[in-house]
């Protein structure tokens, strides 16, 4: 009996957009009013530690407000429907994957909603402030930093992704730029390891030239219509 075709489905900023959320690249480059280099580099957290803690609060409880939506549904729709393997890898912080249906999700980016201790290197569910420098639940140390993997940082669980990729017969990537490395270059990888890839997106990204076939259009309309001719 032949194996079902695994899938692995890249995800950006774009499918998080119709929920509310703002890209990274959108609003002429400054990320809600903020420089990328003043609040997402482990410099500008040495430097202005304040500044990030702030920022990153705003955006631990603005995500809390929003919904996932059509998209994020799909998704989950598809992974409970396939008969084969579907692995979801995003780089976005948010939780509406999960809030959508989708499980085991890869976050190679970190989420908001965990803290992490610099001092016990432990991890913590974590939906309020950092700002006030909470102690660590389990060590009681005034370390813990949002749990997002900045520039110039490495992006979790690296292994699984590539070990997925080497399985993959189709890749997807949905509503991301091609601008990130290292998951800008996954297109290239899963192509070369034999996969067939496709993008979903608003418009052409970076990388598009890599794909064997490209949909265009908002997320919540493209990434259904997709689920939907794959599972009928
Ligand atoms: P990006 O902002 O660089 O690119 C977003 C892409 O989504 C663009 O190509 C844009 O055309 C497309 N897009 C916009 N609206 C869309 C829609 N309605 N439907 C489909 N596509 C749409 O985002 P990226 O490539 O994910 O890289 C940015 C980095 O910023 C990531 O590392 C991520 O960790 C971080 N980030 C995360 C979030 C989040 O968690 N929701 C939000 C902003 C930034």
């Amino acid at each position: 009996m032949t194996k079902p075709p695994s899938i692995v489905i890249l995800t950006g900023a774009g499918i998080s957009a119709e929920s509310g959320i703002d890209t990274f690249r959108g609003g002429g480059g400054l990320w809600e009013q903020h420089r990328v280099e003043d609040v997402a580099t482990p410099e500008a957290f040495a430097r202005d530690p304040d500044l990030v803690l702030r920022f990153y609060d705003m955006r631990r409880a603005a995500i809390q407000t929003k919904l996932p939506n059509a998209a994020h549904q799909a998704l989950a729709r598809l992974e409970r429907e396939w008969p084969g393997r579907v692995t979801v890898v995003t780089q976005n912080v948010d939780d509406l994957h999960e809030r959508g249906g989708s499980q085991g999700v890869i976050h190679m980016h970190g989420e908001h909603l965990s803290a992490w201790c610099t001092a016990c290197d432990t991890r913590h569910r974590w939906t309020g402030p950092l700002l006030d420098r909470p102690p660590c639940p389990t060590c009681g140390a005034r370390a813990l930093r949002p749990d997002i993997v900045w520039f110039g940082e490495i992006p979790y669980r690296m292994d699984d992704i590539q070990r997925a990729l080497a399985d993959a017969d189709l890749f997807v990537s949905i509503g991301t730029s091609g601008a990130v490395y290292p998951a800008a270059g996954f297109v290239r990888l899963a192509r070369e390891l034999g996969a067939r890839t496709l993008e979903l997106n608003l418009e052409r990204s970076q990388g598009s030239a890599w794909f064997d076939e490209s949909r265009l259009g908002p997320a919540s309309a493209v990434v259904t219509g997709w689920v939907e001719d794959l599972l009928t």
